[in-house]
Order: C-alpha cells, then sequence, then structure tokens
C-alpha cells in the first residue's frame, strides 16, 4: 500500500503530495502524523490518503519510518479544508496544516501535568513518638481522605511524608491534570427568556442545514444570547460548536457568560494564554472532553469534529483577515467548514462590512434582524457638532463646548463617559484647518497619505504622486492641520479640567493591565475613560451615560476605500457602549464634515441608507463588491531578484489582461509603501478585475506566480487585502 504524505518542509519547492510505502506492521492511517525519509534527512509529514498504486517507479519509493502520535492529528475534513485553503488562498499545504497544530502541540516540548495525589494505604497505624509529623500526616488523611503531595509535604515536610511513602503507610497516585485560564471576572447568571425576535432567530438557525445567516442585531439586542442557545441545541444534539470573536472583545465578560452557561464544555484560545493552557485547551477539544471552542480568529482551526454550528461575531472587523503568512480571510474558512459539516454559520454584526450585506441582498447569506435592544431602551441619541464652527467662535481646543458642557453634567450625576480617539489615521494625511479640505487622489477618489520622508502625498492604490500643499486649494489659508491629538494628550487636557479619576485605554499597555483598567473603570463613579478602538466593542458596562468621538473624521480620512464603511461602524459600536441599563445614554460626535453623509446615516442609525450610498460608490469606483483587489507581494533580500521576478510576473499577467481585456480595471506593479521590512526589499502587484471571470482569472494568476516562484524570492498573492502598506 502507499501512503501520500505532505512533508512539514515551508519551501515552496516540497510543496505537493509525497508517495511514501505504508509499513504493514504500524497500522498508520489518514491523518497520523509520520516520520519520513526526506533527502539525507528524517523529517515529519503528514499522511493524507492511502492507495492501492503510485505512479511513480516503485523501486525508487522509500519506506514511511514511522508513525508519530496514538491518535491521528488531523481529519479528513481538515485535509480537505487545508487543500481548500491552498486553492482558495494560494498557500503551501505545510502553511495550512501548521494553522490546525499549535506549536505547543507540534513541537511536543509541552507536556500533560500531572499531579501527584497522596492515599492513606493502610487501616491502622502505629507511630513512634519521635516523629510526630509523620503522626499528624496520617491523621490528616484518615480524616481527608486524599490531598496533593504538595500540599501534605507544605504542611508536615517532605521528610516525613517521603517516611511514609517509604514505610508504604501512603501511597501516591500521579493524575493528569488540566491547566484552565483562570477568569478573575464573574458575572451574574441571569435567566434570561428570549424575546420573540430572539427566539425566531435561534429556531430558524437551530433547524437549519448548511446556510451562512447574517445576523443583523442593533447594539445590544441581544445577540450572544441568540449564539448561546444556537450552541446549546447543537450540543443537545451530540454536536460541537465554534465561536469566534475579535481578540479585542475576547473580554472577561464574554468569557464568564460563556462559563456561566457551558461550564467545563468551553475551552477557550486566546493569545495570552500560557503555553501549558493552550496545550491543555487544545487537548481537551481534540479528546472531545471540550465541545465548544471559543477563541480569536485562529480558533476556526480548532480541533473540532461534527461541528454543529459556527459563530462569526462582530463579523465586519478586520482581525477576520490574516495579514501575514498565511493570510486568509475566516469566513470563507468558515464558510467551507460549516459546508463540510452541513451546518449553519452565524455572521453576526450591528454594522455588517458592505461585502457581507451586499451577498445577503443577493440571497447568498440569509439574513435575520433584529432590532430592538433587549433592555427595550432607545439607542443612545447622537448629535454631531462642527468643529469648523467652534474653531470660527475662537474655540481650537480639542473639545467642543457642547461636549464639556455635556461632560460636566454627566460627572455630576456621579455617572461614568467615554470618550473615543481613533487613532487609526494617525499622522497620515493632512487637512485644512479653515474649510476642512483633504487631498484626495485624482484617479482612485481616496485620501492621499503623507510620506513624511519625501515630503510627498501618495495614493495607496495606484501609486500617484502629489506634492503636499504649502497652501489649501480651496480657501488659500496655509494652516494645514498633520494629523491627529492622541490620548495621552486628551488625557492631559481633562485633568486640567476635571478632579475625577481618569482612565486610559490604547495600544501601549498590555493585556493584562487592560483588563484590570477595564475593571476598576467598571466600578468607579464618576469617571473617565479615554481609550481607542479598543473601547469600542463588546463592553457591557452600565453606568455610562455619555460617550464622546473627539475626532471622528481621522478614520474617514483613511486612504482605503473602506474608510467611510468603518467610520460607520466604529460610530455605531462606540455609541453601544452608551445607555446601556437604567439610565438613558447620550453621544456628541465632533467633525469638520457635519454634512458627510455617514455622519447623518450613523446618527439616524440608518444602516440601509449608509449602505445604499456607499454601494453606489463603490460601483462608480469600481471598489469591491463589484472588483476584486489583489495584491502579488514580491519580497526578498536580493532587489536584482525581485525586481526581475516582479517583471516576469508582471508581464505574464499583463498577457492575461490582453486575453480578459474587458475583466481588467486597473493593472501596475510598483514599489510597496513600505519598501523595505525585515531586510526584505518589497515590490507589488496591483489588480483590479470585475466580478464575472474572476474566479478562472484569478486561478490563472495563481498558476503564473506558481510556475514563476524561485527559492530566493517570496511570492505571496493576497485577495482583497485590507491593508496595503
Ligand atoms: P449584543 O451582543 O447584541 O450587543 P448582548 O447579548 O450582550 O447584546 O445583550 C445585551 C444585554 O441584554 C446583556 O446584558 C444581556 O444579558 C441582556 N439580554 C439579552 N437578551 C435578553 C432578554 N431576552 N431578556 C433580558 N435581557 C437580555
Ligand atoms: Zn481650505
Ligand atoms: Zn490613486
Amino acid at each position: 500500500m502507499i501512503a501520500e504524505v505532505i512533508v512539514d518542509v515551508m519551501a515552496s519547492e516540497v510543496d505537493k503530495v509525497f508517495d511514501y510505502i505504508l509499513p504493514e506492521d504500524q497500522n498508520i492511517t489518514v491523518g497520523d502524523r509520520v516520520c519520513v525519509p526526506f533527502g539525507s534527512r528524517q523529517i515529519d509529514g503528514f499522511v493524507i490518503n492511502i492507495k492501492q498504486t503510485s505512479n511513480y517507479n516503485a523501486s525508487k519509493l522509500k519506506q514511511i519510518t514511522k508513525k508519530k502520535d496514538a491518535q491521528p492529528l488531523l481529519s479528513e475534513n481538515i485535509i480537505k479544508l487545508c487543500f481548500f485553503m491552498k486553492q482558495k488562498f494560494f498557500l503551501r499545504l505545510a502553511d495550512t496544516i501548521r494553522l490546525f497544530l499549535p506549536p505547543v502541540v507540534r513541537n511536543g516540548k509541552v507536556k500533560e501535568k500531572l499531579v501527584n495525589y497522596v492515599f492513606l494505604n493502610c487501616d491502622d497505624f502505629l507511630i513512634s513518638k519521635k516523629a510526630p509529623n509523620q503522626l499528624k500526616a496520617l491523621m490528616y488523611l484518615k480524616e481527608k481522605g486524599k490531598t496533593t503531595q504538595t500540599e501534605l509535604n507544605k504542611l508536615f515536610g517532605a521528610s516525613a511524608v517521603n517516611a511514609l511513602i517509604e514505610k508504604q503507610l501512603i501511597k501516591l497516585e500521579s493524575t493528569k491534570t488540566n491547566r484552565t485560564p483562570k477568569n478573575k471576572f464573574s458575572v451574574e447568571k441571569k435567566q434570561i427568556t428570549l424575546n420573540a425576535q430572539q427566539a425566531n432567530a435561534v429556531e430558524v438557525i437551530s433547524k437549519s442545514h448548511y446556510q451562512p445567516f447574517l445576523l443583523k442585531g442593533v447594539t445590544g439586542s441581544g445577540k450572544t444570547e441568540v449564539y448561546i442557545n444556537c450552541i446549546q441545541n447543537a450540543l443537545k444534539q451530540g454536536k460541537t460548536a465554534i465561536m469566534l470573536v475579535p481578540e479585542i472583545s475576547l473580554t472577561p465578560q464574554m468569557f464568564a457568560r460563556f462559563r456561566n452557561a457551558f461550564g467545563d464544555t468551553v475551552a477557550i484560545l486566546h493569545s495570552s494564554l500560557t503555553n501549558g493552557e493552550r496545550f491543555d485547551e487544545w487537548n481537551r477539544l481534540h479528546s472531545g472532553e471540550a465541545r465548544i471552542a471559543i477563541g480569536a480568529r485562529s480558533c476556526i482551526f480548532a480541533p473540532m469534529e461534527n461541528v454543529g454550528v459556527i459563530v462569526v461575531d462582530e463579523e465586519h472587523d478586520n482581525s477576520y483577515y490574516s495579514e501575514s503568512n498565511p493570510r486568509y480571510h475566516t469566513h470563507e474558512v468558515a464558510r467551507y467548514l460549516a459546508y463540510l459539516n452541513n451546518c449553519p454559520l452565524i455572521l453576526g454584526s450591528a454594522t455588517p462590512s458592505v461585502e457581507s450585506y451586499y451577498l445577503a441582498k443577493k440571497g447568498e447569506y440569509r439574513l435575520i434582524q433584529l432590532t430592538e435592544r433587549a433592555n427595550k431602551k432607545e439607542l443612545p441619541n447622537i448629535e454631531i457638532v462642527d468643529m469648523l464652527s467652534e474653531i470660527h467662535l475662537g474655540n481650537t481646543g480639542i473639545f467642543s463646548t457642547r461636549f464639556l458642557s455635556e461632560l460636566e453634567t454627566c460627572l455630576k450625576n456621579k455617572k461614568q463617559a467615554m470618550i473615543f480617539i481613533n487613532r487609526r489615521g494617525f499622522s497620515s494625511f493632512l487637512m485644512c484647518k479653515e474649510c476642512g479640505y483633504v487631498p484626495k487622489c485624482e484617479d482612485c477618489d481616496v485620501s492621499l497619505v503623507y510620506h513624511k520622508e519625501d515630503e510627498t502625498l501618495k495614493c495607496h492604490y495606484c501609486n500617484r504622486r502629489y506634492r503636499t500643499l504649502p497652501v489649501c486649494p480651496k480657501c488659500k489659508s496655509s494652516s494645514i492641520r498633520y494629523g491627529a491629538v492622541g490620548t495621552q494628550r486628551v488625557v492631559e487636557e481633562l485633568k486640567k479640567m476635571f478632579d475625577v479619576p481618569i482612565f486610559r485605554l490604547d495600544n501601549d499597555i498590555n493585556k493584562n493591565a487592560y483588563i484590570d483598567v477595564l475593571e476598576t473603570f467598571n466600578q468607579t463613579s464618576p469617571a473617565i475613560l479615554v481609550g481607542t478602538q479598543m473601547i469600542a466593542k463588546g463592553h457591557d458596562f452600565n453606568n455610562v451615560t455619555l460617550v464622546g468621538i473627539v475626532d471622528a473624521d481621522m478614520s474617514l480620512h483613511f486612504s482605503d476605500y473602506k474608510a467611510i464603511e468603518r467610520t460607520f461602524q466604529l460610530i455605531t459600536q462606540v455609541s453601544g457602549r452608551a445607555g446601556r441599563s437604567e439610565s438613558e445614554g447620550k453621544v456628541v460626535l465632533q467633525t469638520y464634515y457635519p454634512k458627510h453623509f455617514v455622519y447623518r446615516c450613523a446618527s439616524n442609525y440608518d444602516y440601509g441608507a449608509f449602505f445604499k450610498k456607499e454601494l453606489n460608490l463603490r460601483e462608480v469606483s469600481h471598489f469591491p463588491p463589484f472588483v476584486n483587489i489583489l495584491r502579488v507581494l514580491v519580497l526578498g533580500e536580493d532587489e536584482k531578484k525581485v525586481l526581475t521576478n516582479l517583471e516576469q510576473i508582471y508581464n505574464a499577467v499583463k498577457l492575461l489582461k490582453e486575453e480578459y481585456s474587458s475583466d481588467f480595471v486597473y493593472l501596475h506593479a510598483m514599489k510597496c509603501p513600505k519598501k523595505r521590512l525585515q531586510k526584505n526589499y518589497r515590490y507589488q502587484i496591483l489588480i483590479r478585475i470585475y466580478k464575472k471571470n474572476e474566479v478562472e482569472i484569478i486561478s490563472k494568476i495563481y498558476a503564473i506566480c506558481d510556475k514563476l516562484k524561485t527559492s530566493k524570492v517570496s511570492i505571496f498573492v493576497e485577495n482583497d487585502p485590507q491593508n496595503l502598506s
């Protein structure tokens, strides 16, 4: 018999399936990790298929050396997913397999944790008076039944305990113990009766086979309760569940809610686990002891069989795109996994991505809506404040008079305020302080990015360069503003004005401190929390009545076709933090563009109007969902080789463009905005093609890259990249 093996080597030359002779005596099956001879070395590989004969010369085939683990590490579905990802995202098979096997599982350095328990091994004992500790230890055990050796050593001394073991008066037993991620948080267990909309959602989803659902529910509408109930129904049918959340909203509160509902059946996979915890949580899932996996993006690769439902919460979140190798879109992986398991997929959000909502409109996703907050309260009122008129009135500070007066009232009433600052586009755009003009690319209609090193403005979609502006072309003013205020500056200003505790959360704070800050803020009133997008999501604070959005425009000018969409999402998410319990909430949004449609739509909570307008813009400017953007990244330490390779690929794609001339919107090769990273020179080819023959064209582009790859240059292809740096 012949085994097809993928070798665990990260080189594109060996990215194929190799045939090996299957040793008859080792009981090797599909999914097993094995040791195989490869060149002069022994390396790891994975058996992905077993067949009768090979097309290769039988005398040249080598034999598998041995099987490495008691149980197969990969299931048939995982193997199918790996091939799917290779074909869909232009990845190497070895890379895809590694996604399913975290380093702690693969490298064998972390072991199971064994704890020694001690028991009494006799009915009667006679102990010399000279050994009082031994006697006490035995008395203690007689009363308690069993305890850990560590505990007994601590109480009565290791020498006494060892003596008792030697005399066989007590015996030892090693037991495997799980290292469980601790959760400082507990939330009160509420008895919740689903409202009619929630109950309907749960019923429709739970009786469905394979089907992607878009669950669009306003902030606080109880989407999480819907997820919990759908997962409960899946478990009742003996199935398992996967729930993905953005890393940032994987809050202790969220985890505590799941622990309340499911106890030890939940395993959590997130980036701040210790290696031991990750190892044990993974194994609890692999063995079936835990049946719900909850975690960030990579949790879609949890070792789950017989999946009954997959949830992608906050589906619009950027973190679902992997931007470093291996690059993939979590939605697509989740969708294929749901298809393989013939189960529903729930994509949940208050502000779905334009792409997802478009697919829902086209009927590819099924739309389910929750239109009311669970507490029956109105969504907070969003008031738009025009910052240009503030300047004209002589207020050049960070805060509008309107916001300051609201803040005063809020703090006087012993409530909490959150102040949101968007740092996404930090210092990367220019704006006229007089009229609000921001320079845009004439070809692409996205904001230009300011490059300090060569004093130019650049478009990140077409690489066109513009000179920086000494005066505003619109109003001729020379007061041009670069960039933005940061969180620290805001905190400083507030301290001068208010004598209440002020907390700050941004990327400079580490994960553990982050949880502490949230927790302390939660228990302090009056108080102010200042933060970046970190504070936008998921948090359920009861006492927040005021939300201030200091510089709403910042994400609007991000040089990205999704800038408006992100702005809409952020405003909705941040506003959703206010008024979540008894008191009403209020939002003040400061902008230099009070008339921009995104603010009008967001302040009316009118997703429909936003979507209509935005979709129209995308259509006329040729952006997704009407086109696919492809980026071929060509990287390497030797710039000449990179350029040669780039040119070959570019020429081949150009030929393709001639063949499919009506499908191509755009094709251009250029330096990446980040020209050199980690010693690698970075070049890219940007391609935009209409949605029509895109599957065919993309596969041809993959084939070109596959054919032209060399060992000294890395080629990555991204489909609809989120970031063009
Ligand atoms: P979302 O995920 O849509 O923002 P959550 O699921 O966090 O909303 O729910 C918001 C709050 O409302 C939570 O405190 C939750 O416990 C509560 N809640 C949800 N559904 C109900 C319900 N049917 N009855 C009462 N309270 C509910
Ligand atoms: Zn101007
Ligand atoms: Zn451009």
